[in-house]
């Protein structure tokens, strides 16, 4: 009989190691089954595979991606920990962090790295968990209905979080009420002393009623009817300072990122921590530790201009979120260097137009950059009694030329757009050590 040691799971061939399972997936460049031998020669104990071998160590099995999801499954339910899960349209990845440096202060936390959230990098997540956990903190991201389900029934939450229902992925799930109904897939698995957090403030969490579901609804936000609410925001040298009201608390809190939607997040994560009695000093100390990452909200002074470089991504949610709270940490001309929001589909032309209405109370400059940000440049208005002007450009080379030569001693520029327009190319050049003026 053939009875294998394992020791770590992996998926990616290159990095197989003695005694290693080795689940062979097929993707989108390679196909992980024609690797097997190289295992084999890496004396993988266990491959599976959805093709037949004689080999004794290749276990041939339909869907390896499936396999991968129950081995994750089973693996996870041999440990009595706390387990969270936060999907959202936007701010994930930022409530996934918050959570875990909150947690990681009271209990032993793990959590998702960087942003493995999808059918494959989920489980292997979950098996990278060992006896040291008492909680762990998961990342769930989704395109279609039943995708969230598939990830909930591994996980089994004790405590899952929705940050907002956006409009990414309307294109394959056709509107906002779908994309909903895929977030709250996030519930399915919850039992009766477990906790569903939601952001009050999105049109479409808010309807939520407790007397619908088995299990605790607890709703955060900036509303009054919100069982934990943020008030007296202030961005105060790169920092969040609001009040936090609700679940028995009532004091300040001060996060070391900006913006109202950072706040939001944060909310979720308080919300958790005070479930947990999680005391609020520690809440407040794990929030510290919290880093925004890179091109997400990132503050940089140079010659006395002063960029936040949030060109990470775009979606009409967090386009609207950022713009709104800008002037909250703007000194100076109030400027723009807006990008496309992709994948939008037929709801493009409406969703840029209101960016450029929005743009238009809220900035006295604005680049728009790209075919689609031509709708919003078009409803930015200049009215001839002000100063208000706006500029068009589809080449980020030659928006660059022209910022630079705009651009001056005092401003502050917000930088936004889809991870595709390449937007951190325009911050690169504008900051430069290279530049003059
Ligand atoms: P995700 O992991 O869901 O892609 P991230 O946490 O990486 O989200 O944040 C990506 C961008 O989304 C941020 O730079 C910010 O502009 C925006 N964002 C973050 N949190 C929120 C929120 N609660 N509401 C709206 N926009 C948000």
């Amino acid at each position: 009989d053939y009875n294998p040691k394992i020791a770590n799971v992996v998926t990616d061939s290159r990095k197989i190691q003695e005694n290693d399972c080795y689940i062979a997936i097929k993707g989108e460049n390679f196909d992980g089954n024609d690797f097997i031998e190289q295992a084999i020669n890496n004396k993988a104990s266990v491959i599976l595979s959805n093709r037949q071998s004689s080999n004794k160590e290749v276990i041939t099995v339909e869907d390896t991606v499936i396999a991968l999801g129950s081995i994750a499954k089973n693996y996870l339910m041999q440990f009595d920990i706390k387990k969270l899960a936060v999907t959202g349209s936007s701010g994930k990845t930022t409530t996934k962090d918050m959570l875990y440096y909150v947690f990681n202060e009271h209990f032993s936390t793990h959590r998702t790295d960087g942003n493995y959230n999808n059918e494959i990098g989920l489980p292997l997540t979950a098996l990278n968990i060992d006896k040291g956990y008492e909680a762990a903190i998961f990342e769930m991201g989704m395109s279609a209905l039943g995708e969230i389900d598939y990830l909930a029934q591994i996980v089994r939450p004790n405590i899952a979080i929705i940050t907002n229902i956006g409009s990414c992925h309307i294109e394959i799930l056709k509107s906002q009420e779908n994309i909903f109904k895929a977030k709250m897939e996030i519930s399915n698995y919850l039992n009766n002393d477990d906790y569903l957090i939601v952001n009050g403030d999105d049109k479409y969490l808010t309807s939520l009623s407790e007397n619908e579901y088995k299990f605790n609804l607890i709703k955060y936000g900036f509303g009054e009817e919100c069982q934990l609410r943020a008030s007296d925001y202030k961005a105060v040298d790169g920092q969040s300072e609001f009040w936090v009201t609700g679940m028995g608390i009532n004091r300040r809190f001060t996060l070391p990122a900006i913006g109202l939607h950072n706040v939001s997040n944060a909310l979720s994560a308080i919300a958790a921590g005070l479930i947990y009695k999680i005391p609020t000093e520690k809440i407040q100390a794990g929030l510290m530790k919290f880093q925004p990452s890179k091109l997400r909200m990132q503050i940089l002074e140079k010659n006395n201009i002063k960029y936040i470089n949030d060109s990470y991504n775009a979606n009409p949610e967090s386009m609207e979120a950022v713009i709104t709270s800008f002037e909250s940490y703007a000194r100076g001309r109030k400027i723009a260097i807006l990008g496309d929001m992709l994948e939008l589909g037929e709801f493009s032309v409406a969703a840029h137009e209101r960016i450029g209405r929005l743009a238009s109370e809220k900035f006295d400059l604005v680049f728009f950059i790209g075919s689609q940000m031509k709708h919003a440049f078009d409803n930015f208005s200049t009215d001839e009694n002000t100063d208000k002007r706006k500029y068009h450009f589809i080449d980020n080379n030659i928006a660059i030329e022209e910022i630079k030569r705009i651009i001056k001693y005092g401003d502050t520029i917000l930088l936004k757009g889809s991870r595709g327009m390449k937007l951190d190319e325009i911050f690169s050049a504008l900051t430069d050590d290279n530049m003059e003026g």
